[in-house]
């Protein structure tokens, strides 16, 4: 027979996690079943996620490091800024995923499997299969992604980075100050920049960060990092830790693939911010929104995760995917021209109308406008 669930989330990955988290967090779901599936429970890949959000959350237990100063770079300007109310942030996926997933195996309701997905179909239930079984749910929450298999009339720009974790044996970072974004390196025609966080005055992720539409050579990258270490001023260090990674920059409508049934979650929902890449925030932020929802019992409904934010999204990677020499310049005048908060709401879709009228001010009027134009079809098709 064939085992059914009152919710099934497809992937224990940061948005599968995440979920699990908030439903084991609120007694409302003490009687559902949850089972929780991904093909590697292992997570051995170092990846260093980074967001800013309040001193207070409830994510600090896995805090390594939080920063109140941040600095934007580029050839024309440095602007270091003290961040009042918020910290910039930094968790390591290796030590998230164990604790979160040790906590789920504690949970009377979770069952957790290390099994590799083959179909999740659709009926009056959703079935979904793996590689050695079959269950079944009213309710499936999905994270499963392909880039390489992402067919879209939308542009699609790839963020892709490596970082080495870097250690001196002598004092050299300002481990108070975190540099989110370095442009002054040369673009080569993309949009190429560092950023540096220091985990100690000897220790520091050193990330180089593309919005281009396609990958390096690998070697390439490791040749720019070398060389943006020794522009640093650092003669000698030892690599600690390496990380490299993709993520999709574009507006395509995920949230079309939802239904009453099937929720995409994170990257395969469009949860990762199209014109930044950041993802955590908005995997918190939208799973809130799916618990909510789970408690209102809106099931003959659809969940919507819509703000007007991506219409902006979509104008601006339009611009960087036509003209992506651009982007060093895009940024250096959004940082330059107004509050660094401010530009921190509006990348996390917390700005007003005002706000967000002041933020595009700052970009060039003629070439914005005539995006927004080109793109007039696509936000209709959108919201209508
Ligand atoms: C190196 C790196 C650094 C990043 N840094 C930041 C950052 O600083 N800030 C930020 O906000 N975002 C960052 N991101 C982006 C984002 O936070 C991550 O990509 C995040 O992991 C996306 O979460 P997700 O749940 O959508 O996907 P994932 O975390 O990838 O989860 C998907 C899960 O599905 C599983 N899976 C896939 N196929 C199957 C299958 N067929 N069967 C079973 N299981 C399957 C995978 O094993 C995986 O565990 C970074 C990404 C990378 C790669």
């Amino acid at each position: 027979m064939i085992k059914k669930y009152d919710y099934i989330i497809c992937g224990a990955g940061l948005s599968g996690l995440i979920l699990s988290h908030k439903i084991i967090n609120d007694r409302y779901f003490d009687n559902k079943s949850v089972l929780i599936i991904d093909k590697d429970l292992s997570h051995r890949d170092h990846k260093t996620w980074c967001f800013w959000e309040e001193k207070e959350s409830i994510w600090n237990d896995y805090v390594v490091k939080a920063w109140s100063n941040i600095c934007f770079k580029s050839t024309n300007i440095v602007k270091e800024t003290h961040l009042e109310n918020i910290t910039y942030k930094m968790i390591k996926s290796v030590f998230f995923f164990e604790s979160i997933i040790n906590k789920i195996k504690n949970e009377k309701n979770f069952t957790i499997i290390e099994d590799e997905i083959v179909e999740i179909k659709e009926s009056n239930v959703v079935k979904v299969k793996t590689k050695s079984n079959e269950f079944e749910s009213d309710f499936i929450f999905n994270s499963l992604f392909d880039l390489n298999t992402l067919k879209s009339s939308y542009p699609l720009l790839i963020q892709h980075f490596k970082g080495w974790t870097i250690k001196t044996d002598y004092e050299f970072f300002n481990d108070d100050v975190a540099t989110i974004m370095d442009f002054s390196i040369n673009q080569k025609n993309d949009t190429r920049f560092f950023y540096v966080l220091p985990i100690s005055k000897n220790k520091a992720l050193v990330e180089f960060t593309l919005f281009s539409k396609s990958f390096l050579a690998d070697e390439e990258y490791d040749l720019e990092l070398k060389k943006y270490i020794k522009k640093l001023g650092i003669k000698s260090y030892v690599v600690d830790e390496k990380e490299k990674g993709a993520i999709p920059m574009t507006c395509h409508p995920f949230e079309k693939n939802n239904s009453n049934k099937i929720i995409n979650i994170g990257t395969a929902g469009g949860w990762t911010k199209p014109s930044s890449g950041y993802t955590f925030k908005f995997v918190d932020k939208n799973c809130e929104k799916v618990i909510k929802f789970l408690k209102e019992k809106k099931s003959s409904k659809k969940i919507s995760f819509k703000t007007r934010h991506w219409i902006y999204d979509l104008i601006f990677l339009h611009v960087l995917y036509t003209k992506n020499n651009l982007g060093k310049n895009l940024f250096e005048k959004m940082f330059a021209k107004n509050k660094t908060e401010l530009v921190l709401r509006f990348l996390d879709n917390d700005t007003s109308i005002k706000e967000e009228i002041n933020i595009a001010s700052s970009f060039p009027k003629i070439l914005f406008t005539k995006s927004l134009f080109q793109n007039i079809g696509k936000i209709l098709n959108y919201y209508f």
